[in-house]
C-alpha cells in the first residue's frame, strides 16, 4: 500500500484505524448525542454492543472498555447520553482501548467532504458479518446479527436518508436470511444496490467512484464468465478473506 496526496490507490486493505475511528466516532458522537436512550433504541444499542464484543477485532483492553459500557446499560430502563459520556470518557483514559491514532487511511477521501465515517461505517458492518461467520457465533445467528447493525442504522446512524433507505432494504433479512453466511451476503448485495443508486451522486469521492464490488480487477472468480451473474461462493470467499485481514499498518503520516 502507498500513499501519497493525489492518487490514493484503492487496494481493498481494511485498516483497524478506520475501524477504530469509526467505533470511537459511532460512541461519542452518535450515541452520546442523544439526551436519553430508552425501550427501543435501548435494546438496539445493548445488542450493538454485545455484537461488538463478540466480534470488533479489538485489544483485550478494547472489549474490557466495550463490556463496561455494556455493564452500564443492559440493566437500565434509561441511559442518559451525557452519563454514558462521562463514563466512556473515564473507561478511556483508564484503559486506553485503542491501539491505533484515529486516522481514516482506507477511508480516506481526496476532499474532507468525502467518505469517512460512512465509508468507516460500512467496513466495521462488513467486518461484523465476516467476523460472526468466522466464528461461527452461537450468540447470534445470522438474522440477527443483521438486525443488530439494522437496528444501529435505524436508531442512531446520524444520516435520516440513509437510515431510511436502509430500512427499506432491511425487509427482506427476514426471508432471505438464516445462516451466518447468509449475513455476510446480505450485507455485500444491500451495499452494492446502494453502491448502484450513488454512483454519479455529488457525494461520490472522484477517485474513489462507486463500482460494483468487488470488481473484476480484485476477483475474477467473483464473476461468472460471460454472464451478469455472481459466483455467489467465490463472493463469500473474497469477503471473508478481505474482511479477516485486518491491517495493522498506519500512514507514512503517523
Ligand atoms: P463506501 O460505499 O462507503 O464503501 C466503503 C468500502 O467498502 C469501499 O471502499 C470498499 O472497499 C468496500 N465495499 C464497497 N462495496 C462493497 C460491497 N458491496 N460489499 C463489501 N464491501 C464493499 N449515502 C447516500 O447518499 N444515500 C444513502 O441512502 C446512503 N445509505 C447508506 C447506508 C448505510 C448503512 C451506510 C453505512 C452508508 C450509506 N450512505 C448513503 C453513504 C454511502 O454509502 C457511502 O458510505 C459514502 O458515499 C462514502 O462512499 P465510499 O466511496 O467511501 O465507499
Amino acid at each position: 500500500f502507498h500513499k501519497d496526496k493525489g492518487s490514493i490507490q484503492n487496494d481493498n486493505t481494511v485498516y483497524l484505524s478506520d475501524l477504530e475511528a469509526t467505533l470511537r466516532y459511532s460512541l461519542e458522537h452518535e450515541i452520546l448525542s442523544r439526551s436519553v436512550i430508552s425501550g427501543e433504541s435501548l435494546n438496539a444499542l445493548n445488542s450493538y454492543l454485545e455484537l461488538l464484543i463478540e466480534c470488533f477485532p479489538s485489544s483485550i483492553r478494547g472489549k474490557k472498555f466495550i463490556k463496561l459500557i455494556w455493564d452500564n446499560t443492559h440493566l437500565n430502563k434509561t441511559v442518559s447520553g451525557e452519563k454514558l459520556g462521562n463514563l466512556i470518557n473515564n473507561y478511556e483514559f483508564l484503559l486506553k482501548p485503542y491501539v491505533t491514532k484515529h486516522n481514516w487511511i482506507g477511508c480516506e477521501g481526496s476532499q474532507p467532504i468525502y467518505r469517512k465515517y460512512p465509508c468507516g461505517l460500512w467496513t466495521m458492518f462488513h467486518t461484523l458479518t465476516v467476523q460472526a461467520s468466522i466464528k461461527n457465533l452461537t450468540t447470534f445467528n445470522g438474522r440477527q446479527v443483521l438486525e443488530t447493525i439494522a437496528g444501529y442504522v435505524k436508531n442512531f446512524f446520524g444520516c435520516t436518508d440513509c437510515s431510511e433507505h436502509f430500512m427499506n432494504m432491511a425487509t427482506t433479512i427476514q426471508t432471505n436470511v438464516s445462516s451466518l453466511d447468509d449475513a455476510v451476503l446480505w450485507l455485500w448485495s444491500a451495499h452494492n444496490q446502494v453502491n448502484q443508486r450513488l454512483k454519479g451522486d455529488v457525494t461520490e469521492d472522484p477517485i474513489h467512484p462507486k463500482i460494483i464490488f468487488p470488481s473484476k480487477v480484485y476477483c475474477e472468480t467473483c464473476h461468472q464468465i460471460g454472464t451478469d451473474e455472481w459466483n455467489e461462493t467465490e463472493v463469500l470467499k473474497y469477503l471473508k478473506n478481505m474482511y479477516s485481514a485486518i491491517s495493522l499498518q498506519k500512514t507514512s503520516f503517523d
